[in-house]
């Protein structure tokens, strides 16, 4: 038997390969995803989580889940809460390695003050405004801070008495002192501390002073012990700093490794406008189905499996590229071919009543739950006098292709019986508003003992034993014809997001949030279609369950569900426009 071939590594996997032939870090592969509670995950978290979660897994290593929570102000429990379950519901474990940055903000602490002995770091009086100002640009220096050349003792000092409280809100920084006319702007003196008289949501009251991300980040790898710290692209020219920290701590040295972050198209990935569409109730919160979060994704039907294919399939590589929203639903429909049961279902129903079928009677019919899966088993589903068919699948003038129901012709009902339509019934305003067929009883499962042939199959419910249902219908929630140049990334690194918060938050928001990103949000990315109908064999089924309804989609039952009132979510229609783009790309 010949070996499955091997896949080809990524550029990743390449480098802790040859680590791990070169015996560097003592054969220890050690990993962590590190959110910042500031919001609920989406897709590109999942891609940073299988990447982490599954490097550690293939070479025998560890990935810790930690929370960055170094920002008082926008962090939550709710948040830290979502994100664990996400994970867990994606498939990956941290076990005891679950961690918060806060959990280090003495160690951090002692590392500054460490640094202040070596005449590395000193405390600045000008606002968070001013160093912007005297930072420079591309093309020229920066200008030295007036409180550069502080003594060693002054800066022990003051930085004391910045923990302690002394001091308001933005008055004082600690910095580190490195160069202010380096080529890398992020080596300008980059602030390390901040005041900020703020609670957070693990240390309350303890400090007032808040490390930036940029001081933080390192030195939460170094203290776990990360021997790999995958990141995304925007922190490349951070690493001189993060590395330029350690060399100075001499403490352990991670190697950072950037990959290109996931976009998708007809989406929106960046937290901040998410938070805003669940603040305004553009969405009915952070698990809209709509939205491309981990729990809206869950919500809509979205398998575990289905996501981390999709991982597996994109890939990760240096280069920037946005995925086709296609290539995700492909991900996801393939997955639910081959796991979900088929129903029957009619969204929109047109009564047929089988005239020759005696009225009172009923019987059941034998369905096949999931022609991919033997193991699936049959399903009983009753057959009676009055059926609701879909609307669609009558033409009163159909033209010679189509193949459904019209008057005079023959089509065979799913698992049931051939029927003829007779007679149209319409409504005063011409609407049709009942078909009057005929059965064949000779065709009983579905096919004629004589061997004639219809052209078509048709899903249909009978009208005595179906049960109403609520379908929710979703599409992009970006325009289809819009293009989504950035689909919401903010191409800034976090760290200089975070250098711009409090005060200074308006004026990064106006450069990076181009007031009309909300108009291109798609009108129709919800419809709700009442006067539906199920067969009853669905009755029971929890919230997250999941069907193909024959001909239509692939549902899964809503948590707003209830026994007398079922709530399907559309996850994804049948046509896999994926499948076609690939095709014609060949
Ligand atoms: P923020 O701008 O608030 O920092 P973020 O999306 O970067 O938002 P984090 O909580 O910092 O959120 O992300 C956690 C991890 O997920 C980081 O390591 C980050 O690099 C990674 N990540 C975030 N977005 C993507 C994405 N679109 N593709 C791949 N990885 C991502
Ligand atoms: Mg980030």
């Amino acid at each position: 038997m010949s070996e499955a071939p091997r896949e080809s590594l990524d550029f990743v996997r390449q480098i802790v390969t040859d680590d791990l032939g070169s015996g560097k870090n003592d054969g220890r592969v050690h990993t962590r995803f590190p959110p910042e509670p500031n919001g609920y995950l989406h897709i590109g978290h999942a891609k940073s989580i299988c990447l982490n979660f599954g490097i550690a897994e293939q070479f025998g290593g560890k990935c810790n889940l930690r929370f960055d929570d170094t920002n008082p102000v926008k962090e939550e429990d709710e948040y830290v809460e979502a994100i664990k379950a996400d994970v867990r519901w994606l498939g990956f474990d941290w076990q005891d390695r679950l961690y918060f940055a806060s959990d280090y903000f003495q160690q951090m602490y002692d590392y500054a003050v460490q640094l202040i002995k070596a005449e590395k770091a000193f405390v600045c009086d000008l606002s968070l405004d001013e160093v912007r100002a005297h930072r420079g640009t591309l093309t020229s220096p920066g200008v030295d801070s007036p409180h550069r050349n502080r003594s060693i003792d002054d800066n022990l000092d003051l930085f004391d008495r910045m923990r302690r409280g002394e001091f308001a809100d933005g008055s004082k920084t600690l910095r580190a002192k490195i160069d202010m006319a380096h080529a890398n702007m992020n080596m300008r003196d980059p602030v390390m501390y901040r005041i900020l008289h703020a609670s957070h949501h693990r240390t309350g009251d303890r400090w007032c002073i808040y490390p930036m991300y940029d001081w933080a980040h390192g030195i939460e790898d170094s203290i776990e012990g990360i021997t790999h710290s995958i990141c995304t692209l925007e922190f490349e020219d951070h690493r001189p700093l993060y590395d330029w920290f350690l060399e100075q701590l001499d403490a352990f040295h991670p190697q950072q490794i950037e990959f290109a972050r996931l976009e998708l198209t007809h989406t929106i990935m960046s937290k901040r406008k998410l938070l805003e569409l669940v603040d305004a109730k553009t969405v009915s919160g952070w698990n809209d189905p709509r939205l491309p979060t981990i729990g809206g994704m869950r919500r809509r039907g979205y398998t575990p499996e289905s996501i981390r294919n999709f991982c597996d399939r994109i890939g990760v590589a240096k280069f920037k590229s946005t995925i086709d929203f296609q290539l995700l639903e492909h991900c996801v429909r393939d997955d639910l071919n081959k796991r979900s049961p088929r129903v029957m279902a009619v969204l929109n129903p047109l009564k047929v009543v089988i005239e020759n079928y005696p009225e009172g009677q009923s019987e059941e019919l034998d369905a096949i739950n999931n022609p991919e899966d033997a193991s699936a088993g049959t399903r009983k589903v009753p057959f009676s006098r009055v059926l609701y068919i879909e609307r669609d699948d009558f033409r009163e003038d159909a033209p010679r292709k189509f193949f459904r129901l019209s008057p005079g012709r023959e089509v065979r009902l799913r698992y049931a019986y051939f029927v003829t339509c007779r007679d149209v019934i319409k409504d005063d305003a011409g609407e049709v508003t009942e078909l009057r067929c005929t059965y064949d009883p000779a065709t009983r499962g579905g096919d004629a003992p004589d061997g004639r042939k219809v052209k078509g199959t048709l899903h249909w419910v009978s009208a005595e034993h179906a049960l109403p249902c609520e379908v929710r219908l979703y599409d992009h929630l970006i325009a289809p014809d819009e293009q989504t140049p950035e689909s919401g990334n903010n191409p800034e690194p976090r760290a200089s997001a975070r250098a711009n918060s409090g005060a200074t938050q308006k004026a990064a928001t106006a450069e990076t949030n181009p007031a009309d990103w909300k108009a291109s949000l798609n009108p129709n990315s919800l419809t709700v279609q009442f006067g539906g109908f199920i067969e009853p064999s669905v009755a029971e089924a929890a919230p997250g369950t999941r069907y193909q309804f024959e001909r239509i989609g692939y549902f899964c039952v809503d948590p707003d569900s209830s026994p007398g009132k079922l709530v399907f979510n559309r996850t994804v229609t049948l046509k896999d426009k994926w499948a076609k783009i690939a095709k014609k790309g060949k």
